[in-house]
């Protein structure tokens, strides 16, 4: 299997440092191909602007979604956007790995996130009509590939349970889950989420290698979140909302998964 490992956090020596360097390991000891985008080492650029058409002319309005369109067509994308993309079809499985930084992924990856993920490769693909939606939420051109993201937080883990103050976990990747990952056609696997960073000592981190390397074994067996396609019954086109029959009266994000 080949697995693309994008990871985002400024210190080598940090715990996500170490972990990161382990899943390498033991993803190339279990006979897979490994590449690592680290996003800080690479010093990638994280805003979207101008600067990712090589072909736009000064003075021009500039349209984010038409100009990453053009530049995917016509090849007129910067180099290290092309490169992430070609890391993107060549993998079988994406792992997102990063410390929660206010409740989400850091904006090196989110940036990652918006420059690779271009009109035409990851997004706006697919028919429009009565029946469909384009082809996202399960279709798309990232369909048929894997992801899991590997998350370490300060907060306990109660803190993002179903009554924790900082709200369900489940909910706060969801964005992630769903939006980022599922949206291109990517099968998303269950979080490793690792809690309460500020208290580990070399045996819990001993654990941690345990049960992130059953992870990583299991990569290609591991049930996906069962997201409910969009274009395969559940939802009404265009309105894009869930048929009355299915989980009535519920709302919210888990309403989205079967
Ligand atoms: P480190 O600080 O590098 O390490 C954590 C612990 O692991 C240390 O005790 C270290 O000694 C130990 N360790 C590291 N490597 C090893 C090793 N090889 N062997 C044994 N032990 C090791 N948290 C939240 O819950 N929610 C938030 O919204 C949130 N927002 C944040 C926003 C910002 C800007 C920042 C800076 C932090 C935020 N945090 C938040 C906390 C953050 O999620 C944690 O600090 C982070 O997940 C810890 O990961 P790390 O790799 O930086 O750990």
């Amino acid at each position: 299997m080949n697995v693309l490992l994008v990871y985002a956090h400024p210190e080598p020596r940090s715990l996500n440092g170490s972990l990161k360097d382990f899943s390498i390991r033991r993803l190339e000891a279990a006979g897979h191909a490994v590449q690592v985008s680290d996003l800080y080492a690479m010093d990638w650029k994280a805003s979207l602007d101008v600067h990712d058409s090589l072909d736009h002319e000064d003075g021009v309005r500039f349209d984010p979604s038409l100009a990453s369109r053009h530049a995917f067509e016509r090849g007129t994308q910067t180099g290290d956007i092309t490169r992430e993309q070609e890391k993107l079809r060549w993998a079988d499985t994406l792992i997102l790995q990063f410390p929660l930084w206010w409740f989400s992924m850091p904006a090196i990856l989110k940036g990652w996130v918006e420059r690779v993920y271009a009109y035409g490769f990851a997004y706006g693909v697919g028919e429009h009509s009565d029946a469909r939606w384009g082809d996202r939420y399960g279709e798309g051109s990232l369909a048929g590939k894997r992801a899991m993201l590997i998350v370490t937080t300060g907060g306990w883990e109660s803190h993002y349970g179903p009554r924790g103050i900082n709200g369900p976990m489940e909910d706060l990747l969801f964005p992630i889950h769903h939006g980022i990952l599922y949206y291109p056609g990517f099968d998303v696997l269950p979080p490793f989420v690792i809690h309460r960073t500020g208290r580990i000592d070399a045996a819990r981190y001993a654990r941690i290698e345990d049960e992130l390397g059953q992870r990583l074994d299991t990569l290609a067996t591991t049930a996906p979140i069962a997201f409910r396609p969009q274009n395969a019954g559940d939802y009404a086109i265009p309105e894009l909302t869930l048929r009355d029959d299915i989980a009535p009266g519920r709302s919210g994000f888990a309403v989205h998964v079967a």
